[in-house]
């Protein structure tokens, strides 16, 4: 059997790193150098290692079960161990084209016991997580940043600048904010990854690793902290039927100690969430400065990713105006979407469906439906659209893969 070691953790006041090896026939599905180091803005001396150990195994669990893989682990918190399991039936469900098996072995198991208290949530400073934070904003939760997710660590002027917005968004709130810097999406080889499950047509951190993976990081946080509930918010709505990593069957069976998760607002769409963050602001006399954008090199939105279209679309299928969200449209703005959604963007069945729902809202919106600048957009096929270069990238990879295999 294959196995993934964690060796060591070695921790000096706010920053741990993990010693860990990894047998010859998975090791190309890590990348050479590995080095996994998690940075805190708070003294982590204190944390037992059955706690520190969480984010590592959350990170390599799904790799475990893909390849039949044993992890083996020193010590571990009890109810974290008590989750694993389901958390693997339910990916088993998402994914029956996959077979999920591996083992999570460990010397010892530590019962952690606190009263839990406060809230705390996963905070990215985009949408959704604007929409979770408003809606539990009473509970005066703990808002907690994950550097190095979405964004590389080299682009450290990038993380920089966005700390400084998300830090300025949370004053706003009269809310407390803190930053984890994590290397975690520099460990596993990622292209590697997405070839071996091509056939769920996603790529890896998207389908299999994200939820948990980001959710573990909060694990010394939210046991010093003594968190009662951790919010995630969820990117899909209920009735979706979106295959994805971060789901409500995944999420919520996480245990970390005596914190429980809760994948938050997931019977809302993405337009009503829009709605209830522009209401509050309304309200509240509030602007907003909301990242959403795939460019990891600006700390703006670059407005011609798809994350950033889709939010603009949406913005306005609201009778929103972009700009107050954060969007600074560029000259000629529908003219070079069009292009663009022609073109050059992939739009994968995870995002069809979200698109679709932004059609739906400005065919019932008479302001858009009778405006004929959107006709093209109303009329625009997300299914077919590039499927030469889909079909394209698929070939490429089952091509590799059988390379690869050779
Ligand atoms: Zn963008």
């Amino acid at each position: 059997m294959e196995k993934i070691v964690l060796e060591k953790i070695q921790i000096n006041k706010n920053k741990l790193t993990y010693f860990y090896s990894v047998t010859d026939k998975i090791s190309k599905y890590f990348m050479p150098t590995r080095e996994y180091s998690i940075k805190y803005e708070m003294n982590i001396e204190g944390v037992p290692k059955n706690i520190l150990a969480i984010p590592f195994v959350c990170n390599v669990l799904p790799i475990s079960w893909l390849f039949d893989a044993e992890i083996v682990v020193e010590e571990l918190d009890a109810d974290f161990l008590n989750s694993v399991n389901p958390i693997k039936n339910s990916y088993q469900n998402m994914y029956p084209n996959l077979k999920f098996m591996g083992e999570l072995k460990c010397e010892k198991i530590i019962q952690n016991n606190y009263k839990p208290l406060k809230v705390a949530m996963m905070f990215s400073g985009g949408v959704d997580a604007t929409a979770t934070l408003v809606k539990h904003i009473s509970e005066e939760p703990l808002l907690i940043n994950l550097q190095g997710s979405d964004i590389k660590l080299k682009y450290k002027t990038v993380l920089d600048n966005v700390q400084i917005k998300l830090q300025k968004m949370a004053q706003q709130y009269s809310l407390p904010i803190t930053f984890v810097e994590t290397s975690f999406r520099e460990v596993l080889n990622e292209k590697e990854l997405d070839m071996f499950i091509s056939i769920v047509n996603d790529n890896y951190w998207h389908a299999l690793q994200h939820g948990i993976a980001i959710l573990s990081h909060a694990a010394p946080i939210v046991y010093l902290k003594k968190i009662k509930t951790l919010y995630i918010a969820s990117s899909y709505t209920k009735g979706d039927n979106a295959k994805c990593a971060s789901d409500p069957s995944i999420d919520n069976m996480l245990k970390l100690a005596s914190t429980v998760i809760y994948h938050d607002n997931f019977d809302l769409t993405r337009g009503e969430k829009i709605q209830l963050i522009n209401n509050y602001c309304e309200n509240n006399h509030l602007s907003l400065n909301i990242r959403v954008c795939f460019n990891e090199r600006k700390e703006d939105n670059c407005c011609k990713c798809e994350k950033c279209y889709r939010t603009i679309f949406e913005i306005i299928s609201r009778n929103g105006n972009p700009k107050n969200f954060g969007f600074d449209l560029p000259k000629h703005f529908l003219r070079k979407a069009k292009f663009h959604f022609k073109y050059k963007i992939i739009f994968s069945p995870a995002v069809v469906v979200l698109w679709k729902k932004i059609q739906h809202q400005f065919r019932n919106n008479p302001n858009l439906y009778l405006d004929s600048q959107y006709t093209w957009f109303l009329n625009f096929n997300f299914e077919k659209s590039n499927n030469f270069i889909k079909k394209l990238y698929a070939s490429v990879c089952i091509f590799a893969k059988k390379m690869l295999n050779k």
